[in-house]
């Protein structure tokens, strides 16, 4: 391994870039920050899921284990391979997944994850053993023991390998707490009553799945299918025979979930929060970011742009489409708004946007296929951002600051938009109407009104205790530590 020195001053600044004062000069040095830490002569294996808001807190992992000393290998699959060439300094290892080109095409995400469960075990099976064999046959001064494999709840057939081949599993949990501890009640829910809802018990709570409304879980339950179902049991089973869960929340955003899910799944459970918040950054992304946002960015007011996007699965229709820029045209605001290539169904991207209307937006918006993230909510100039409220956009907005106005599509989408319109109160949210009117106004009371004033302040407020969190003697920070004591004592 590549050992650098490094003066015990220097500035740790979470990029590649580091810089640093020494004998009075500046100097500038482009290293993976990962590379700090000394080997402890120990390998973790990670698997992530084939999707970007699996792969990115997977890859944020590996930065945080490697600054600890481990050696990273990652598995993954040829469809959504990671980028490894921005990854030196970890092991990259492809494994073959059986998906016909159709079948990486369909939007049906339940069924990929099915198909890829189902395809990907005997290549994955014949990797790890190999891994195990040549790490037991390394001579001793090249011996490196392997600590465990850590992959995500939705890879059901991991656990039953691992456990035949002795070697430890962690999971990782891309969900809020609170979502995935609950979300084991919807196949029942569904057998029982809840299909059949009247109009007037729309707003109501439901009892067995806080803060969910009834109208969020009915459109949960449409999309579940029995596929889904026996899917959730194995999670369940297997997340139970696992040597601990890792979870990319904490006390300060889930706090009585997490007693709960102690409780529940009787494995040692480390909420590390955001992971983001270490490794900043979108080295992981699978798209390309356009980096032109952020010298248009530079070009506004403070806190003046909403930024819109609905993650790397959901799409929309053309109607929808035509909905949204016509409310962020009304709005008068500035916006950034991703659409992803595919996203708008039955079309290739916008052309389907009239060109007086697309003139009318180039006004005040900028338009792109893929943002960096993280860059933009980062930025002083962003006030608000219009989001599916997938879970780490909706902790990376928290732990920028950034109010929401909430639009969820689907699964856990449905119950982090409930707690940030109405736990944290620190968005509005949309009610599933994407309509012109109901969007424009979302954006000037978020922006423009003392209601919006009111929601900055408690997203202020959050974001310093998520922010504590994760500093040094935080509860997040702690939890980490006591991962990476987890994980070396296998
Ligand atoms: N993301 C990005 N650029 C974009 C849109 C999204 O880098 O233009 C990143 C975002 O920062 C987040 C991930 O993609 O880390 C999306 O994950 P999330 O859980 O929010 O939603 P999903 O894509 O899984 O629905």
């Amino acid at each position: 391994m590549v050992e650098y020195f490094m003066p015990p001053h220097f500035a740790a600044q979470g990029s590649n870039l580091v810089t640093h004062w020494y004998n009075g000069q500046e100097i500038c040095i482009w290293i993976e920050k990962a590379s700090m830490a000394k080997s402890n002569g120990r390998r973790v294996i990670l698997f992530p899921l084939p999707l970007q808001g699996c792969i990115n807190p997977m890859i944020q992992l590996a930065k945080i284990l490697h600054s600890k000393g481990f050696s990273i290998t990652v598995i993954h699959t040829r469809f959504n391979a990671p980028k490894a060439s921005r990854h030196p300094l970890f092991t990259f290892l492809q494994i073959p997944d059986g998906l016909s080109e159709a079948e990486t095409r369909t939007s049906d995400v339940t069924l990929r994850l099915a198909l890829l469960n189902r395809r990907c075990e005997p290549a994955f099976r014949d990797c790890l053993t190999k891994l195990l064999r040549s790490a037991d046959s390394e001579t001793e001064e090249e011996k490196q023991r392997i600590s465990c494999l850590i992959d995500d709840s939705g890879w059901i057939f991991t656990q039953p390998l691992a456990q035949s081949l002795n070697l430890p599993r962690l999971v990782l949990n891309t969900y809020k707490v609170s979502f995935f501890r609950n979300h084991f009640v919807l196949p029942q829910l569904r057998r029982e009553r809840y299909l059949q809802l009247q109009d007037s018990e729309q707003d109501d709570p439901v009892e067995e799945f806080p803060p969910l409304r009834k109208k969020d879980l009915l459109r949960l339950l449409n999309e579940e299918r029995k596929v889904l179902d026996s899917y959730s049991i194995m999670i369940l089973e297997t997340t139970k025979a696992s040597s601990g869960l890792i979870f990319l929340s904490c006390e300060e955003l889930d706090q009585d979930s997490l007693s709960q899910a102690r409780q529940d799944f009787q494995v040692p459970i480390f909420a590390i929060g955001p992971s983001h918040t270490r490794f900043p950054g979108s080295s992981s992304s699978l798209l390309s970011p356009d980096e032109t946002c952020i010298p248009w960015l530079d070009k506004q007011e403070d806190k003046s742009v909403i930024y819109v996007s609905f993650g790397s699965i959901a799409t929309i229709s053309e109607t929808e489409l035509m909905e949204i820029a016509w409310g962020l045209r009304n709005s008068d605001q500035p916006f950034l708004w991703v659409v992803r290539v595919g996203s708008v169904n039955g079309t290739k991207w916008i052309e389907t946007i009239p060109e007086e209307l697309m003139e009318r937006l180039n006004e005040n918006g900028k338009i792109v296929k893929w943002a960096p993230q993280q860059d933009v909510l980062k930025h002083r100039a962003v006030g608000g951002f219009l989001t599916h409220n997938g879970w780490n956009s909706t902790v990376e907005s928290v732990c920028e600051g950034v109010p929401m106005i909430c639009l969820p599509f689907f699964w856990d989408q449905m119950l982090n938009a409930r707690f940030v319109s109405e736990i944290w109160m620190v968005g509005l949210h949309l009610e599933y109407r994407i309509e012109r009117n109901e969007i424009e106004r979302a954006i000037r009371r978020l922006l423009l009104e003392t209601e919006g004033e009111a929601i900055r302040e408690r997203m202020e407020l959050l974001k310093e205790k998520v922010g504590r969190s994760v500093k040094e003697n935080g509860l997040a920070f702690r939890s980490l530590e006591n991962l990476v004591d987890h994980i070396s004592s296998f």
